[in-house]
C-alpha cells in the first residue's frame, strides 16, 4: 500500500483552497476514494504512466491527468498555480518529487533548451522561448504542460539521454520534435535507432482538423527512430480525464508530463 500521508496532505490542500473543495466527491469516479484514515478522505491521484517508458530502467515518468475539484476557468498562470499542489503530489508518487523541475515557456515554437553538466542547477526553472528540453543529466526532471497539444517523451536508454517536447499543430509544422531528436544526436551522441518515443494523449480527428500526432510519428521515423509508441488517446474525447483547450474554449487546466533519468 502506498503511503497515506502525502495524499492526506493533498486533500487538506484542496479543502483549504475553497475552490470546489467538495468536488472530489462529484468527480465521476476519477478520484478513486478507497478509505478513510485519521478522519480524512484518502484518494488516488489521477495520473497515467506509459508501459513502453515504465519498462525502461533508467528513466522515471508520469502524465498528470485532469485534477477533479479544481476550478480552472482562469488564465494559464493562475491555473498552474491552482494545480501545483496536485502536480507536486503526483510527482512525489511517481518518485520524481525531490528532483528539480525544469519547464519551458512553451510558445508553440521549435527551440530546445539543453541541460548539461554545466547548465544543470539544484533549483528548477522555466526556459523562456523554448518548447522542449533535453538532458543527459540524472536526477533532473523535465516538465511540459499540455491541454490538447502532444507531450513527446524521448528516451535514449543507452547513452543515456532524454528529451521532452511540447508539439501541437504549429510546433509540429515547425519541426520541434525533429529539433529535439537532432540535438540529442548532436550534443549527446544519441543513436535514433536506440530511442524510445512516446506520444501522450492529445487532440485528434474528428475533434481536430489536423492529425499532428501522425505527423510527429512521421518525423521521428524520418530520423531513424524505430520504437515509437502512441497513447492513441484523444483529449477532447474524455473530458472527465483530460483537459481540452479546444473543447473548453481556452478556459481549462493543463496536464503535466514529467520525464527524468534516474
Ligand atoms: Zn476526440
Amino acid at each position: 500500500m502506498e503511503p497515506a500521508r502525502p495524499r492526506a496532505a493533498l486533500v487538506a490542500a484542496l479543502l483549504r483552497r475553497g475552490d470546489g473543495a467538495t468536488a472530489p466527491l462529484n468527480a465521476r469516479g476519477r478520484f478513486d476514494i478507497w478509505g478513510h484514515r485519521f478522519g480524512i478522505l484518502i484518494m488516488r491521484l489521477p495520473f497515467e504512466q506509459f508501459p513502453a517508458l515504465s519498462a525502461i530502467e533508467t528513466c522515471r515518468h508520469v502524465f498528470a491527468q485532469r485534477i477533479p475539484g479544481i476550478d480552472v476557468s482562469h488564465d494559464k498562470a493562475k491555473v498552474l498555480e491552482r494545480l501545483n499542489a496536485a502536480h507536486q503530489e503526483i510527482r512525489n508518487t511517481a518518485g520524481l518529487g525531490h528532483w528539480p523541475l525544469f519547464t519551458a515557456q512553451q510558445i508553440h515554437g521549435n527551440k530546445i533548451a539543453v541541460i548539461n553538466s554545466c547548465s544543470r542547477s539544484p533549483m528548477g526553472r522555466e526556459f523562456p522561448a523554448r518548447d522542449g528540453i533535453i538532458t543527459n543529466q540524472r536526477g533532473v526532471a523535465l516538465g511540459i504542460y499540455v491541454a490538447d497539444c502532444c507531450a513527446v517523451y524521448i528516451v535514449d536508454p543507452k547513452t543515456p539521454a532524454i528529451g521532452l517536447v511540447h508539439s501541437g499543430r504549429k510546433g509540429t509544422e515547425l519541426g520541434v520534435v525533429t529539433n529535439g531528436i537532432t540535438q540529442m544526436i548532436d550534443r549527446f551522441g544519441s543513436d535514433p535507432a536506440e530511442m524510445i518515443v512516446q506520444l501522450s494523449p492529445c487532440i485528434r480527428p474528428p475533434h481536430y482538423e489536423v492529425d499532428f500526432a501522425s505527423e510527429i510519428i512521421r518525423q521521428c521515423r524520418a530520423l531513424g527512430v524505430q520504437h515509437i509508441y502512441d497513447s492513441g488517446t484523444c483529449t477532447a474525447c474524455d473530458l472527465g480525464r483530460y483537459y481540452s483547450y479546444r473543447s473548453e474554449k481556452g478556459k481549462t487546466g493543463r496536464m503535466l508530463a514529467v520525464l527524468a533519468l534516474r
